[in-house]
C-alpha cells in the first residue's frame, strides 16, 4: 500500500502484478495535479504508472482531478450508486476553482461491484470493492484480501451513532470481507478489533 498526503487528504496507489503499472484510490483535489503529481514522487512512484483510478466518493477531495486522470489517459471506474454525486460536486467546485473543466462522463469504465473482484484480479490486485454508504450514497470501499480496507469518508466505527444504519452495515461488510488495517481517507489508519 503506497500512501501520501496533500491538504489532509490521503491519496492511495495500489500495485498490480505488473509492479509498474498502478491503481489510483481517490484523486485529489481539483486543479491541484502538480501537487498530487509531488505526493505520488515523493511515495517513490510516479504518476505517469498511474493505469486505473477508483474514488471512494465523489466530493471534491476525493475525486477533485478525476478529469485530469483522464485526461492522461487513466481509466476511471465508476460503480453502480456513483453517478448521481458527480454533478453536485461539480457545481461546489465550480464556485471557488475558476480552471475546473468537468468530468467527462463516457469516459468511465463503468462497472458494477460484484464485477470489481474479477476486475481486479485482471490487474493482479486480490480483493473487492463494495458499496459503503454513510458518509454518502455514492460511497465504496476497496478491501484487499490482505485485510486492507481503503474506506474513503466512511466515519470510523467509535464515531458511529447508534441509529446510522447505513454506517454499521456498511462496516460489517468490511469486517465481514476479513479487513483489519483500516486506511481512512484523512484519519491515521488503524487496526479493526
Ligand atoms: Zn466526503
Amino acid at each position: 500500500m503506497i500512501r501520501f498526503t496533500y491538504r489532509h487528504t490521503h491519496c492511495y496507489l495500489l500495485q498490480g502484478s505488473d509492479r509498474e503499472k498502478l491503481l489510483a484510490f481517490d484523486a485529489g483535489w481539483p486543479c491541484s495535479p502538480l501537487e498530487y503529481a509531488r505526493g505520488v514522487k515523493e511515495a517513490g512512484h510516479r504518476f505517469d504508472r498511474i493505469k486505473w483510478a477508483i474514488v471512494s466518493h465523489f466530493h471534491l477531495d476525493h475525486a477533485g482531478l478525476v478529469r485530469d486522470f483522464q485526461d492522461a489517459g487513466i481509466q476511471c471506474l465508476l460503480f453502480e450508486n456513483q453517478g448521481d454525486g458527480i454533478d453536485g460536486m461539480e457545481r461546489l467546485i465550480a464556485r471557488s476553482y475558476k480552471d475546473y473543466r468537468p468530468i467527462v462522463k463516457d469516459r468511465f469504465i463503468s462497472l458494477r461491484t460484484g464485477e470489481s473482484r474479477a476486475f481486479l484480479s485482471t490487474i493482479g490486485i486480490a480483493g473487492e470493492v463494495i458499496r459503503t454508504p454513510g458518509h454518502s450514497d455514492d460511497s465504496v470501499s476497496l478491501v484487499t484480501d490482505a485485510g486492507e480496507a481503503l474506506i474513503g469518508d466512511l466515519y470510523p466505527l467509535p464515531q458511529v451513532v447508534d441509529d446510522d444504519e447505513a454506517s454499521l452495515g456498511s462496516w460489517s461488510a468490511i469486517r465481514e470481507l476479513g479487513a483489519r488495517h483500516i486506511f481512512p481517507g484523512h484519519a491515521a489508519p488503524f487496526e479493526l478489533a
